[in-house]
């Protein structure tokens, strides 16, 4: 369960916890149309600092965009507000959920007329799939559903309602008793996990599927990668093959919530020797100091938020 923090970000305003209500004919809760973001802020040695807080914003920005929702602040407004949320909830670090939603005022499939509002909620999370999985890997599943096609539902948005597919992949997969699923796209390449990406090391490589696989453009994704460039390693985004992760040397998910997490099987097969290889652990190990704010190269990642 959640743990409550004071305060919640709506429309501008700063409301109590419990007092973060909308109505039952909220529009974005019969349609789906609405669009968000997963941040965290870390502890640093500065206080607390939201990482790659501008990216977050301008990705949910042009979630909204692709689904035509018109919204009524501005970049800079929801960096500020999502700062000024975690400030004064006087939290060191926190998950962070900003959503854009079709408020209460239309019904009917039209989004259009309907009010465009904001939310910004934090709370404590632990790690998301769990600390074991941290340290020893997960047991993945390639998923009986397919990750919906370009043509279906934009990929490259976050949109609520999206998030059917991944919920959908989610529960298949634990009640087959694995710890997540992998997603193929309509093509049969492998796309994503549920609310993660995904990465494979083969003969050195590290590759990792491109957003017309059906990939979310992962912030996670693209800080390592980074990490792992500047580390000397080649980095390349392409297809890849279900049987690719089978003879894997390495795979790891990669997502804000998760932070870079080893898979240690795909359908029961176990990568390497069945344990966390030396290129995912030394990216997770960097991930963890860069979010932090411990390596100068990437301090512009940390926004500090007082
Ligand atoms: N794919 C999906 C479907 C996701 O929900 C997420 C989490 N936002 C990711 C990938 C990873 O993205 P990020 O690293 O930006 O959190």
């Amino acid at each position: 369960p959640i743990t409550p923090t004071e305060k919640i970000w709506m429309d501008g305003e700063l409301v109590d916890w419990d007092d973060a209500r909308i109505h039952v004919l909220t529009h974005s809760l019969h349609y789906g149309c609405g669009v968000f973001e997963g941040i965290r802020a870390y502890p640093t040695a500065d206080g607390p600092a939201v990482f790659r807080l501008r990216e977050h914003i301008q990705r949910l920005l042009r979630s909204a965009r692709i689904f035509l929702m018109d919204v009524p602040f501005s970049e800079d407004e929801l960096v500020t507000a999502t700062k000024q949320t975690v400030a004064v909830n006087g939290l060191e670090q926190c998950y962070i959920r900003p959503l854009v939603y079709l408020g209460y005022g239309e019904m009917g499939l039209n989004p259009l007329p309907a009010p465009v509002q904001v939310s910004i909620a934090v709370w404590p999370w632990g790690t998301y799939l769990g600390d074991e999985g941290l340290t020893r890997g997960v047991r993945m599943k390639i998923s009986s559903w397919q990750r919906h096609g370009p043509n279906a539902m934009p990929p490259a948005a976050k949109g609520t309602g999206m998030y059917i597919n991944s919920s959908m992949a989610k529960v298949e997969a634990l009640k087959a008793g694995y710890d997540e699923a992998i997603l193929l796209s309509p093509q049969g390449y492998v796309s994503e996990c549920t609310g993660e990406n995904l990465f494979v090391v083969r003969r050195g490589r590290i590759i990792t599927p491109p957003v017309s696989a059906g990939a979310l453009e992962g912030i996670t994704q693209d800080t390592v990668a980074t990490l792992a460039r500047d580390l000397g390693y080649e980095v390349v985004t392409d297809h890849i093959l279900r049987s690719d992760l089978y003879v894997a040397e390495e795979a790891f998910l990669t997502g804000t919530a998760a932070e870079v997490v080893p898979i240690r099987s795909v359908d029961d097969r176990d990568l390497g020797d069945g344990r966390p290889g030396p290129i995912t652990r030394r990216l997770q190990e960097l991930y963890a100091q860069a979010v932090r704010g411990q390596l100068d190269q990437y301090k512009d990642w940390n926004e500090h938020v007082r």
